[in-house]
């Protein structure tokens, strides 16, 4: 025989065998009856653990889905955006070209006006030399002919004055009277 003390109740008791842990059966009952609730208590709270980490983790995936579905929107945004952007200097500078292209048109018209302009006067000024030239010309030509008229007379006065004076002579040596 042992004096031992009740794993239990602490009471001493004597134990037959060395083994024996409690002072009786009513201990040894609630010792099993305390363990099963302690079991089932932690069983319980592991639940509860495991509930709250599983809504924790839920609520996380929930964050993180929600994030993910945000980046995408706002990368879906901003190619929608870029697009845009894009197609907008694509129209920009269709609209420049096809100015810059109506000015060039434009600036060659009135080029080619100013050049058919300098070329109208130049020919007008050319046929203006050409009139003036003629009409020196025509006055030359008429001065000429004044003065070769002129000599022509000269040399009729000298061709008379000499047939008259040689009718004189005539008549004196044909001893006839002359009126
Ligand atoms: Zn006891």
């Amino acid at each position: 025989m042992k004096i031992q003390l009740c794993e239990y109740c602490g009471k001493e008791f004597s134990a037959q065998r060395i083994s024996a842990k409690y002072c009786s059966n009513s201990c040894k009952t609630l010792t099993s009856k305390q363990k099963k609730e302690k079991e089932k208590a932690a069983l319980v709270a592991l639940t509860k653990q495991k509930a709250l980490d599983e809504q924790a983790y839920k609520a996380k995936q929930v964050k993180q889905a929600r994030i993910e579905k945000n980046k995408v929107k706002r990368e879906l945004k901003a190619a929608r955006e870029k697009e845009l952007a894009e197609q907008q200097a694509i129209i920009e500078k269709e609209l420049q070209e096809r100015e810059a292209a109506q000015l060039a048109e434009i600036a060659e018209k009135e080029q080619l006006a100013e050049k058919e302009r300098l070329e109208k006067i130049e020919k007008e000024k050319a046929e203006e030399k050409l009139r003036n030239q003629e009409r020196l010309e025509s006055v030359a030509r008429k001065k000429e002919n004044e003065r070769k008229f002129k000599y022509q007379l000269q040399l009729l006065e000298v061709i008379a004055v000499g047939a008259g004076v040689k009718y004189l002579i005539d008549l004196l040596s044909n001893d006839k009277p002359i009126f």
